[in-house]
Order: structure tokens, then C-alpha cells, then sequence
């Protein structure tokens, strides 16, 4: 490849101009590079490749599909494998949803959730209904209203004039949550909320951090006290993550609204979903041109993408995908153990098949720590993809991958720790 055929790409969030390597083929956690390498992806592709690479049943069902319609517009005309996926979905996603809406990705689907929650306080008549509110450390994707209801950093620090205004209450950290509730009642008093966002008990990008069931659910019932609608976000942390389908399925409550993407077609294809309780779809009912939810992407629906997802929903809940997460999650809780005293870790989080090793720094934990391009580079050239979050390292595995890779990567982290920890990094 020369660097010709290269140099006009644009890639996201990298350096320009950069190195990429080429990638020719994938197979289950595995990435065969032309230069002849072997990589584990262990980070299932920016964490949507939940079956691996190049699963044959959803490679046939894309194909399948694509010999009879690639596409039609969804507007006046809808088609049998996004019948078949909003039904799957409604049968599986925590409460009682009414409506599943197609969109693009997980950022268009956060834009679509939030728009949904605005129209829907317009449609009803609460019109002074207008605010957000989002939690410390949020993302919800690099679109505008994703972006303004994500953490300002210097991600969004270009833009920062343009976002909207959000309330965020703080972070709740294990010893403040009493202060995070507080909060958060205060700012729902005054009546004029009219949704919550939340990734649901993990923020992915500020660092994998968690928080408590406790917390969120009671924040949630705050906020339903208050006439505000919920939002999950569960964009990453959707279809097994977390050790059940959705995390939201380990709250008492579900929320109004929830978005999805990433794992959704197993990593084949782009799509996202926003799916609302009949609380909120009513509110868009009747023959009112007006009430009609003023939102639609050209390719909503796309019928190769609701065929891998309908491939990729068979394939999670069958048995022996749920018990390859269950061992994934075994197998994090007893290396997590090992590594419980040593002296290059802050903090371990885990959830089911995600894990996140905090490195000690000496500094507080930021993505811009240098050490990421220090963890990237190691374990890269170990034929390894992690791709940390500043000091925080973390392995979000598809869920084929086997015991042998996986105890490939907990020993190079051993032995990154080990190495680091003598300052040999
Ligand atoms: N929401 C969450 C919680 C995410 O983690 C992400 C991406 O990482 C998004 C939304 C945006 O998704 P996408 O990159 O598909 O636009």
C-alpha cells in the first residue's frame, strides 16, 4: 500500500496525517492485517463487534436479504425484517415499550431520544418543560444534542459555544451519592425538567466508571415524580454488555425512552434505535400533521442492517451465547482478584464482560494521560488491540472470544503492570 492510496482518508479522532494498518480479513476476535499480523481485538471495534468477526449466520442473513430489497424508504412503506426486529426488541427491552424509531448510529439515536422527550412535553401542552439534565462525565455521541448533553472537555471544547444549556449534577461516586440526589431534587423543583439522560450504570468514555443500582434507581424515581422522562442510553452498554441484556434490566423501574446502536447488528452495520414507552408515543398519536415527531434519516431502517440485527438478536439470546458472557464475566472477576494488591493499580471495575484497570499515575485520571499512547503502542506490538481511556485500560471483548486469547491478554497486562510498576514504561 503506498501512501497514495491512504492519504485522503480522513480517519476519526486520530492524528492527521497517521499510520493505519491495513486490515484484510477478521475472524471471531481476530484481525489479519496485510503486513501479516494477528491481532485480538479486545475491544470488539469500538465495542459493537459482539459476535466477532465474520459470523457466518449474520453474513448469510445480510446476504440473504440483499437479493431481495437493500432498501426502500420508511415512509409509507415498511418491510418484514424491521417488522420482525421492533417485535424482537419489544419482547426483550426492560419495562413495557410501545414504539421502536430507526435511525443511524448511537449518537443519531440520542438525538432522536432527545427530541422525542421535547416534542413530547410541546405535544401535551407543557410547553415550559425544556430542560435537560445529564451526569458529570457524560458522552452521548459527537453530534450537536449528543454533544450538549455530554461532558464539555476539549472534545467538545471547540464547539462549546454552539451546545445547548444542561443542567449536570455530580458524578455519584460511591461517598457522594447523598449529594448527587440532593442535587438533583433541587433542580427538578422548580418543574421545568423535562428529561434525565443516563448511561445506566457505567459512563464508557469518561473511564468505564461505575455507579450504583441504589443511586440510579433513586434518581429515576425522583425524576418520575416529577413528570420527567427518563432517557438510558444504553448505546454501549446494550445487547449482553453488562451481563444481561440490557443494564437497565438491573434496575427495579424502567425508563420512558432508551437508545441503542453499537452491538445491535453484531457489528455489521450502522444502526440505531430509540424505543419509548406508550406514555410518550401517545403523545404523537392522531391525524394532527403537527403532532407528528418531525424527525427521519434517509437511511431509517435500512433492511440489510434490521437483518443482521435480527440475525445478531438470535444469535445473543441463544444459550450458548449466554453462557460465553456468563465465562467472560467469570473470567475478568478472577484475574480482577489477582490483581487485587498490586502496586501499578488504583482501582479495578468490572461488569460483566467489561473490565477496567485504573493505572496509578500519581495524577488524577484524565483520557489525555500520556500513558494511553504508552499502553497502545505495548500491547499493539504484542499483537494485541486495547485502546485505553487515558490511564484507564480496559478489555470489552467480543463475546466469542476464547479462554486462551483471553488469558493471552490478562498475561500481557501482568506483564505491563509488572514492567510499569518497575518503571520500565
Ligand atoms: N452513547 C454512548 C453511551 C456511547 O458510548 C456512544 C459511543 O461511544 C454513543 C452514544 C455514540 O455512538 P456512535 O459512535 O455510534 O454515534
Amino acid at each position: 500500500m503506498n501512501e497514495f492510496d491512504t492519504k485522503h482518508i480522513w480517519h476519526p479522532y486520530s492524528p492527521t496525517p497517521q499510520e493505519n494498518i491495513v486490515v484484510d480479513r477478521g475472524q471471531g476476535s481476530l484481525i489479519f492485517t496485510r503486513d501479516g499480523r494477528t491481532i485480538i481485538d479486545g475491544v470488539s471495534s469500538w465495542w459493537v463487534n459482539i459476535h466477532g468477526h465474520c459470523n457466518e449466520k449474520i453474513s448469510a442473513a445480510i446476504a440473504e436479504q440483499a437479493k431481495v430489497l437493500e432498501h426502500v424508504i420508511f415512509a409509507g412503506f415498511t418491510h418484514q425484517p424491521a417488522i420482525d426486529l421492533s417485535e424482537k426488541l419489544l419482547q426483550i427491552l426492560p419495562g413495557k415499550m410501545s414504539k421502536i424509531f430507526f435511525s443511524d448510529d448511537g449518537s443519531t439515536s440520542v438525538e432522536a431520544a432527545l427530541k422525542m422527550a421535547i416534542q413530547y412535553f410541546q405535544n401535551n401542552g407543557q410547553v415550559d418543560k425544556k430542560r435537560i439534565i445529564a451526569i458529570d462525565g457524560a458522552y452521548h455521541g459527537d453530534t450537536f444534542g449528543a454533544m450538549s448533553v455530554g461532558q464539555r472537555s476539549a472534545f467538545t471544547k471547540p464547539f462549546n459555544t454552539y451546545l445547548f444549556d444542561v443542567e449536570f449534577i455530580k458524578f455519584p461516586h460511591e461517598s457522594s451519592e447523598q449529594e448527587t440526589l440532593q442535587q438533583f431534587e433541587e433542580i427538578v423543583k422548580n418543574g421545568d425538567v423535562a428529561a434525565f439522560i443516563y448511561e445506566p450504570l457505567l459512563q464508557g468514555v469518561a473511564g468505564m466508571r461505575t455507579y450504583s443500582v441504589e443511586v440510579l434507581s433513586k434518581l429515576m424515581g425522583i425524576s418520575n415524580s416529577a413528570g420527567v422522562l427518563n432517557i438510558a442510553d444504553e448505546v454501549m452498554t446494550g445487547f449482553g454488555r453488562t451481563g444481561r441484556n440490557f443494564a437497565s434490566d438491573y434496575l427495579p423501574t424502567a425508563p420512558d425512552i432508551i437508545c441503542l446502536s453499537k452491538g445491535i447488528t453484531g457489528g455489521y452495520l450502522p444502526l440505531g434505535v430509540t424505543a419509548c414507552n406508550s406514555l410518550v408515543s401517545n403523545q404523537f398519536e392522531g391525524s394532527d400533521a403537527a403532532r407528528m415527531f418531525f424527525h427521519g434519516h434517509s437511511y431509517t431502517a435500512n433492511p440489510l442492517a434490521c437483518a443482521a440485527a435480527n440475525a445478531s438478536l438470535e444469535i445473543l439470546l441463544s444459550e450458548s451465547c449466554q453462557f460465553l458472557i456468563k465465562n467472560i464475566a467469570e473470567q475478568h472477576a478472577n484475574f480482577a482478584k489477582s490483581l487485587d494488591d498490586h502496586p501499578a493499580v488504583n482501582k479495578i471495575n468490572q461488569i460483566g464482560t467489561i473490565l477496567s484497570i485504573e493505572i496509578k499515575t500519581g495524577n488524577e485520571s484524565t483520557y489525555f494521560d500520556n500513558i494511553r499512547h504508552n499502553i497502545y503502542s505495548y500491547f499493539l506490538s504484542k499483537n494485541i488491540l486495547l485502546r485505553p481511556l487515558g490511564n484507564i485500560l480496559y478489555i470489552l471483548p467480543p463475546y466469542v472470544i476464547t479462554n486462551s486469547e483471553l488469558s493471552c491478554i490478562y498475561n500481557s497486562i501482568l506483564e505491563f503492570l509488572n514492567e510499569y510498576k518497575n518503571k520500565n514504561i
